[in-house]
């Protein structure tokens, strides 16, 4: 990749223009962290890029970016560009193409996202963006307060770089973010719930959570709620060894919310469906594990619902709450659930010997809710107690579970 990004840069250095790796991948090479994806900034306007790169799709052409391939490699091209004027604290108004570099970076956000390299090396850095890295501070380019008044969304950036990366917050730079942080209600929930959630599933999290924890930062009562109502600083060493919903239920337990208030949490900061169940499955089957841990047929029903992964997860999540670490007690459990699980022998009633076509054949009844009442209580029996899915074992089974009902009307 940085060899097909450097054919890229003399590709439009040939056509007259200017190129540089900007961004991200300036910053990450300088601390020594493996590079994600190549931003490349240039001279070239969109319609001199669609013209030089005739596969290009333009992703974000009103503001000036198109995705270039090079080499088999995507990458995406902007064309230097400084920002209109914000009337809204997140978006600006218009965007105007310019031939110069050090304007294209003053539009950045943080000193350590300021810079830029050409095709030889060059470090292009106008407002200290490596001193600060070494220095280990974080810092607005240009006055933090008007920076975070036209993007708000910039403060909980700064505070996930400031995880990120270790970093202190230039006081001036914290004072602004205190300040501009009620602006942050104008940001679309998507964009704020993206960014709490790399927190949340990134590096550092506890020092992420403790920043977001301070009194009059998040304009937002129920995630003030959580956050602060946890002393973070108390939350056991190993959360970050958890799971991204791992560490989100973790941050339920010790605050002891109900799932309710969980899902409406998740729904009303617009987590996607999938994302909503896979962490709230997680916390019921912490909730649940009490009953199961000497009952088999519960842990049972717990691994057909959740699985046996989840359930696994559960217990590892309960034991890091315990701050119990008993190696043998642990390889136990584990084998425990294991073992539980191989003995499933099905998963789901389509999985059973016989259908419902079977049951309405031998009974010679008419179609009716029985069929799928009686398949499931089979599935059951199949499943957790171990009846043998064949034929005359369920057929027998089925008679029985008749002959009861029968009994009881
Ligand atoms: P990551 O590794 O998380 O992607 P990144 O630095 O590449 O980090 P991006 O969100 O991909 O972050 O943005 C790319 C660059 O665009 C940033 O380095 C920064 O220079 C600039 N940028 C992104 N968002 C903003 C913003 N809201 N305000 C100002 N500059 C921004
Ligand atoms: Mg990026």
């Amino acid at each position: 990749m940085e060899q097909a990004a450097r054919g890229l840069l003399e590709y439009l250095e040939q056509h007259g223009h200017t190129a540089y790796e900007v961004g991200g991948c300036v910053r990450d090479r300088l601390l020594g962290y493996p590079i994600q994806d190549i931003d490349i900034a240039t001279s070239a306007t969109p319609d001199q890029m669609l013209a030089l790169f005739p596969r290009a799709i333009p992703t974000g052409i009103k503001h000036g970016t198109v995705t270039a391939f090079w080499q088999d490699h995507a990458f995406e091209v902007t064309t230097f560009r400084i920002d209109g004027s914000y009337s809204n604290h997140r978006q600006p108004d218009q965007v105007q193409f310019v031939d110069d570099i050090t304007l294209d970076l003053a539009r950045r956000d943080f000193t350590i996202n300021a810079m830029a390299v050409n095709r030889r090396g060059q470090l292009i850095d106008p407002f200290g963006g490596q001193q600060d890295l070494e220095r280990r501070l974080l810092r607005s380019v240009g006055d933090p307060q008007r920076r975070f008044s036209e993007d708000a969304l910039r403060i909980l950036r700064g505070i996930r770089f400031s995880a990120r990366f270790d970093l202190e917050i230039e006081p001036q730079t914290w004072a602004a973010m205190l300040d501009c942080a009620p602006m942050l209600t104008a940001i679309s929930r998507e964009r704020i719930r993206d960014e709490l959630a790399k927190m949340v599933g990134g590096v550092r999290p506890r020092r992420a959570l403790s920043l977001l924890a301070t009194p009059g930062l998040l304009p937002f009562d129920e995630w003030i709620a959580l956050f602060a109502s946890i002393p973070i600083a108390a939350l056991p060493s190993g959360y970050s060894v958890l799971s991204e919903r791992g560490r989100w239920v973790a941050l339920w337990l010790q605050a002891d919310w109900e799932l309710e208030r969980c899902r409406r949490l998740l729904r009303s900061w617009r987590f996607s469906n999938q994302e909503q169940r896979d962490k709230l499955h997680l916390l019921a089957a912490v909730r649940a594990l009490p009953r199961a841990t000497t009952d088999d047929r519960q842990a049972k029903r717990l691994l057909l619902s959740y699985g046996l992964a989840l359930m696994l997860e559960a217990e590892q999540l309960t034991r890091w709450r315990s701050s119990q670490v008993d190696f043998a007690e642990t390889s136990r459990i584990e084998q425990r659930w294991r073992r539980l699980d191989a003995q499933i022998e099905i998963r789901e009633p389509r999985q059973l010997a016989i259908g419902g076509q079977a049951l309405i054949d031998v009974f010679g009844r008419e179609a009716g809710p029985w069929v799928g009442e009686t398949l499931h209580t089979l599935f059951e029996q199949v499943a957790l107690n171990g009846l043998p899915n064949q034929r005359e074992p369920l057929l027998a089974a089925a008679r029985k579970v008749w002959n009861e009902r029968e009994g009881t009307n």
